[in-house]
């Protein structure tokens, strides 16, 4: 069986983090979305709001499912059994960033872990979480960005 995770801080899940998590449910058995819950960037949605988001946005996905975790990635994996990561690649401003992880994933595991990257639908290649809560903040409506509840949220946390 294939399972990956597709790492991140979904801080709020996008569209575009749905449009990667839709295209990897189609390609492998089963997808994990794994949201980092001791990352530096300071989140504006608590780890348990972010789940709840996810796990709304997926909800019509059987073989899709929202986990947390703390630590490092690799280590998650490697007690879970799990060997391929899936990230997004929006631009080319990802793709250093995006490299560099993936290779040094690569060696801290032994080469037992590998990233697969699919590269952003054409319509999400600019769309951020940072952007979303940017134009939420300014009450904006974000509704062509995120789902409706994840727009409300926004709402009512930036408003
Ligand atoms: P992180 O803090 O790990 O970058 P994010 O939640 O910002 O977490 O992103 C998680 C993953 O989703 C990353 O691989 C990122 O490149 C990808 N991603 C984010 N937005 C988009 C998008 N609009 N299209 C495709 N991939 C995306």
């Amino acid at each position: 069986m294939s399972r990956v995770i597709y790492p991140g801080s979904f801080d709020p899940v996008t569209y575009g983090h749905l449009d990667v998590i839709k295209r990897s449910a189609a390609m492998f058995d089963e997808v994990i979305v794994g949201i980092l819950s001791n990352n530096a960037k300071n989140p504006l949605f608590s780890i348990g709001e972010r789940k709840e988001m996810l796990e709304m946005a997926v909800k019509d996905f059987d073989n899709v499912k929202v986990i947390t975790f703390e630590g490092l990635l690799i280590d998650y994996m490697k007690k879970h059994d799990i060997s391929v990561i899936v990230r997004g690649l929006r631009a080319v401003t990802d793709f250093e960033y995006e490299l560099q992880i993936a290779q040094s994933n690569r060696k801290v595991s032994r080469d037992t872990i590998d990233t697969v990257f699919l590269t952003t639908s054409i319509e999400y290649a600019y769309l951020s979480s940072s952007i979303v809560k940017e134009y939420a903040r300014y009450g904006t409506d974000v509704t062509d960005f995120v789902p409706d509840f994840v727009a409300k949220k926004l709402k009512e946390k930036l408003l």
